[in-house]
């Protein structure tokens, strides 16, 4: 018997009794809109209409050209509303609740893409909405904070544990178990318990389902390889989807942060420091001490730095189908720069991460390969970051003036 929601000896569903029958209604609400063709078809309308779908595969020319290799093909995502995948899964989850006719959507965020995003789906459909938010986020992503208050969201800072991430996901549950009747958790990646890790990639398979005929019709045959990077592993799950059943390999980019010998990094599947665990309600690779207790995590892509990861890709990995790499915060650096001056795209810090494997690997290769990379998000967002990662001496002053007129 194949158990409901498990993926090999991972997945499964560890909730609490009183949260099982708000699971119930929305497996089914789930299962209803997978059965009916029309429920993909308004799923497609409402991406086409508010979010740029289907979104291009563009011929990376220039950088094919300089490696000398396979040839090197970029799927877009950046070109979705607010910046990145992440709006396939936010709409998708929208449309879901209306059907089950609640009237309040809440989410966890960490970077804060996803609370930008819900909070964005929320206002487009009249939802009430709660965004999570560890402390420490709040202080330091404010741009984000502040978008999603303008958008009508209320952010509640989350003060217990380290106050990131995986602590907001513990205080939207307990939201959740409060307010059951009229509330939806959108929960950001597919991860946690059944049936997140199958919907969301149900609703991230788009971009695999457009990219597999994209190709065929721009390059009349399948790429040799496929990139993306993975953070709780949505992204890399959507475009994965579109090639699961076809001679197409398939490449998870991890974050290496400093290093994968230094303890500083989030990867849990391509190092050796991820072993499998029950955490906030799913079986996985957790990046845990031998206590269980999670450990710190560090990468320069704020969205790639989380404690598990997608309990369907960690089963993919253990079987051989999808390849686990890391490319360190270095490395990404670098190939985002190449990026920016050869093809004019800002990959997001995230997605860089599968340029930077991709960039190692085609040189490898003959012109008659192609590699197709998931350009997951732009990278407008990561400003702050990129610009101390380059020491431009010009925008430190920029923002040494803007503390001065605000009297620091
Ligand atoms: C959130 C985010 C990710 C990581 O999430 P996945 O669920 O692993 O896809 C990757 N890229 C961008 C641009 C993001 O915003």
């Amino acid at each position: 018997m194949k158990l409901r929601g498990y993926y090999g000896t991972f997945g499964g569903a560890f909730i609490p009794e009183v949260l099982v029958s708000t699971f119930e209604e929305l497996i089914a609400a789930f299962e209803t809109a997978k059965a009916d063709p029309s429920f993909w078809g308004e799923y497609e309308h409402v991406m086409s209409t508010y979010s740029c779908r289907p979104t291009p595969i563009t011929f990376a020319e220039n950088l094919t050209r300089h490696f000398g290799g396979a040839q090197i093909h970029v799927k877009r995502e950046d070109l979705n509303h607010t910046g990145a995948h992440k709006a396939n899964n936010v709409m998708g989850q929208g449309l879901l609740v209306k059907r089950m006719g609640k009237s309040r959507v809440i989410a966890e965020t960490g970077a804060g893409q996803h609370g930008v995003a819900t909070a964005t789906m929320a206002a487009k459909y009249g939802f009430e909405c709660t965004i999570y938010m560890g402390e420490t986020d709040v202080l330091r992503q404010r741009p984000n904070v502040f978008w999603m208050e303008r958008l009508g969201a209320q952010v509640i800072p989350v003060t217990d544990g380290s106050k990131i991430l995986k602590d907001a996901i513990n205080e939207a549950f307990r939201d959740w178990v409060s307010n059951m009747d009229n509330t939806h958790y959108v929960l950001g990646t597919a991860c946690g318990p059944h049936p997140y890790p199958e919907m969301v990639s149900w609703f991230q398979s788009i971009i695999g389902r457009e990219a597999r005929k994209q190709m065929l019709q721009q390059s009349g045959k399948l790429p040799t390889r496929v990139y993306a990077c993975v953070g709780g592993g949505s992204n890399a799950l959507g475009i994965f989807n579109g090639f699961m059943d076809d001679p197409v390999e398939l490449v998870g980019a991890e974050a290496a942060g400093k290093g994968l010998h230094t303890g500083e990094h989030a990867s849990r599947m391509a190092s050796e420091d991820g072993s499998p665990g029950v955490a906030q309600g799913y079986k996985t690779y957790f990046l845990q001490n031998e206590d269980g207790q999670m450990k710190e995590t560090h990468s320069v892509a704020a969205g790639l730095d989380y404690i598990g990861v997608s309990p369907i890709l960690a089963s993919l990995g253990d079987s051989g189908r999808v390849r686990f790499e890391a490319a360190t915060d270095q490395e990404v650096i670098e190939a985002l720069s190449l990026t920016l001056k050869m093809e004019g795209l800002i990959p997001a810090l995230e997605s860089a991460h599968a340029f930077a494997l991709a960039f190692k690997e085609a040189p490898n290769l003959s012109k008659d390969d192609i590699l197709l990379i998931n350009q997951s998000g732009r990278g407008d967002k990561d400003i702050f970051t990129i610009a101390d990662a380059f020491e431009d001496p010009h925008w430190k002053r920029f923002i040494q003036q803007k503390a001065e007129a605000y009297g620091a």
